[in-house]
């Protein structure tokens, strides 16, 4: 239950009232909103401009504060970001729920999430506390790290995800089964090959995080990659066997599909 809630007017004064006990950042409040037996204050980021979708060079910036829906109508959203964004949520909680805060609260059904692991997005995230082997933190625990994605979702550090940065000069595709064309999905893949050859897939639809199932200098070997990446995925939604053959198939129409919306 939120019993305390604060409106900073800048990122310092966020980043001392975030380093109180049960203090946490306020997106879009979906999911914070929720009923929860605890206590917590939050840190609305509403008033520091963290809104904003950038061009810069190759690369896609976007604030923390942007919406789900607000990157969905970009006119660089790559299509294939704009699929898996739609699946994320309904219109309504896309037009509330923000980038950083389906990043920081997503688990492996989220096809952002997945989407964003394939493009290798980087996170800027401020104030974050010493996490593992020494790193992210200094004396008094506030500094600016940036995190690939995939280094951060099984750490999920503490700290304020500023910005969130993909890039704009690769070829993407998602493709996914579920249960109806709108449902999270048992099985998601997304693959990014950049100009130089490079492919990243990432498979999801069970577990904590997506799975980045293959990071290589060209596309060979896909579909092996996304076999190996869900030998544990049993769960109530399907079981490894059901969902490693799935993730091979889309993993290869990934690839067939790849450039079909440049
Ligand atoms: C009806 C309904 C259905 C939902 N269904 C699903 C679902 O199926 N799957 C699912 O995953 N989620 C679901 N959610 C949860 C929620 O919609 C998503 O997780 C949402 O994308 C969270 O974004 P937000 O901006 O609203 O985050 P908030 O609710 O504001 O925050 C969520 C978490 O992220 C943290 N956070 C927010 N911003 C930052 C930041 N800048 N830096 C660091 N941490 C931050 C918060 O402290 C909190 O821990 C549902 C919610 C509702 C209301």
């Amino acid at each position: 239950m939120i019993t305390t809630y604060h409106r900073p007017q800048t990122l310092e004064e966020a980043l001392t009232l975030l380093s109180r006990p049960n203090t946490v950042p306020l997106g879009g409040g979906t999911l914070l909103s929720h009923p929860s037996p605890d206590p917590i204050s939050v840190v609305d980021l509403q008033a520091l401009g963290l809104n904003a979708i950038k061009k810069q060079g190759n690369n896609l910036e976007l604030g923390a504060t942007v919406t789900l829906q607000q990157l969905l109508e970009s006119e660089y959203c790559p299509p294939a970001l704009k699929t898996a964004i739609k699946l994320e949520a309904p219109l309504n909680l896309r037009n509330s729920a923000t980038v950083a805060g389906t990043l920081a609260a997503c688990n492996g059904r989220s096809t952002f999430a997945c989407a964003l692991l394939a493009f290798d997005a980087k996170l800027t995230v401020e104030g974050g506390r010493l996490t593992v082997d020494g790193e992210g933190g200094t004396s008094n625990g506030q500094r600016s790290t940036v995190y690939g994605l995939g280094d951060f979702l099984p750490l999920r550090p503490r700290g304020l995800i500023t910005q969130i940065t993909i890039p704009l000069n690769a070829q993407s595709a998602f493709e996914y089964v579920a249960r109806t064309p709108s449902d999270k999905p048992i099985v998601c893949a997304a693959l990014t090959q950049w100009n130089s050859g490079r492919a990243r897939l990432a498979v999801g639809g069970w577990g904590k995080s997506p799975t980045l199932a293959m990071d290589g200098t060209e596309a060979e070997g896909l579909e092996p990659a996304a076999r190996n990446a869900c030998h544990e995925a049993t769960d109530e939604g399907g079981s490894a066997e059901y969902r490693m053959d799935v993730a091979a198939t889309l993993a290869k129409r990934c690839l067939e599909n790849l450039g079909a919306n440049p």
